[in-house]
């Protein structure tokens, strides 16, 4: 009896360790990145999401007692004019909603990160900014954001609307590609838009540009030919054990993106033992185009009534400071005014109870 009690704790520190170890590489190789990119923010972000579903759920994801497996696995950035259709292309090989996509051009004023996991490969894309003339302070923010972007990655991902004017030399595109010595395909989007008899002379001038690592033709919106830029991307990556753990990007959609910035929040700003005992839930998302403002209903669950208490606050303090912290970096990166009201439910003792975990997706 006893003996198996103890062979049950000694499995259950096993596992433990095994997570602990998992998440020291999974920071080791983060650090590499927020060295090599020294853009805090959403480094900081990430690491944060990282570490929380950790701590968080350590109970729920497999202890990994082997080497890790040795995949493709690289850094791209996705770069090109704005309204191109970058989000749209993230979002297809995402299979969901993670970049914003928007008619209106440069609504990704942050790089967002997409990962794109496949059964031997693992593509880290960054999403930037549009390159174009900068004209506003905003504006040139965000070109060296994306052009910043591009120094560290393994390959380059240049993408362009088939619809707009032809570049000549010397334009945006060349200056931006100029002395960079990574791999660069040449994306030409929006293809059900033109017939396929204008493709020949347009692949030409671009030739005639850049020494394009290759050029291909897709429509990203209609997730066609977006196979071929995983085909085409894989071999330029190096081979290593995958830079972000598998599941993560599953859970990366944009209602999780949303609640990972409200616990961030929760993180920032209650005490030690609230972050791992909270999780947040996105009950409701409406837009209201012609208002331009966007209504989200978001749920905090805590696993006490006393801890639900601190997160409200006194006379509901600390939840209005929480609320409108997180409703900045909402407004930020969906580009649109917020309305975000939040609930505080308790949950008695959700970490341990698989069917409330099932629920919130882990
Ligand atoms: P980004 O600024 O480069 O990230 O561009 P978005 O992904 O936000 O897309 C800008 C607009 O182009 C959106 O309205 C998309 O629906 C549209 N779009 C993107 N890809 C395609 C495509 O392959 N064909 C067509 N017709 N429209 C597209
Ligand atoms: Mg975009």
């Amino acid at each position: 009896m006893g003996g198996e009690i103890r062979a049950a704790r000694l499995a259950d520190i096993e596992e433990k360790l095994a997570n602990v170890y998992q998440l020291f590489q999974w920071l080791s190789s983060f650090s590499v990145i927020t060295k090599k990119r020294g853009d805090a923010k959403n480094q900081e972000y990430w690491y944060v999401t990282l570490y929380f579903l950790r701590l968080t759920h350590t109970s729920a994801t497999a202890p990994m007692n082997s080497p890790p497996e040795q995949v493709k696995s690289g850094i791209v950035a996705l770069i090109g004019p704005p309204n191109v259709g970058k989000s749209t292309l993230l979002n297809s090989l995402l299979g969901q909603k993670i970049s914003i996509v928007s008619p209106k051009p440069q609504t990704t004023r942050n790089r967002i990160l997409g990962i794109v996991n496949g059964p031997d490969y693992q593509i880290v894309m960054l999403d930037t900014p549009g390159i174009h003339k900068a004209r506003s302070p905003l504006n040139l923010e965000m070109v060296k954001i994306a052009l910043g972007s591009l120094a560290d990655v393994d390959a380059i991902v240049f993408m362009v609307d088939v619809t707009m004017p032809l570049p000549s030399t010397g334009t945006t595109l060349t200056r931006c590609l100029d002395g960079i010595d990574k791999p660069v395909l040449l994306l030409l989007n929006k293809m059900d838009l033109i017939d396929k008899e204008k493709l020949l002379p347009i692949i030409a001038t671009y030739q005639g540009l850049y020494p394009f690592q290759a050029i291909l033709p897709l429509s990203a919106k209609a997730s066609d030919g977006t196979d071929l830029v995983i085909q085409e991307l894989c071999p330029l990556l190096p081979t290593g054990p995958r830079l972000y753990p598998e599941d993560i990007p599953t859970d990366a959609s944009e209602r999780f993106i949303l609640a990972e910035i409200i616990r961030e929040k929760i993180f920032l700003q209650t005490g030690q033992e609230i972050p791992y005992s909270t999780a947040v839930t996105i009950e409701s998302f409406k837009e209201n185009a012609a208002k331009q403002l966007i209504t989200i209903h978001a749920t905090i669950y805590v696993e006490k009534d006393s801890q639900k208490g601190i997160i409200i606050g006194k006379n509901g303090s600390k939840l209005k400071q929480l609320g409108q912290a997180a409703r900045r970096d909402i407004e930020i990166l969906l580009d649109q005014h917020v309305l975000l009201k939040l609930w505080v439910k308790v949950q008695k003792d959700w970490t341990n109870d698989p069917r409330f975990l099932r629920e919130l997706g882990f």
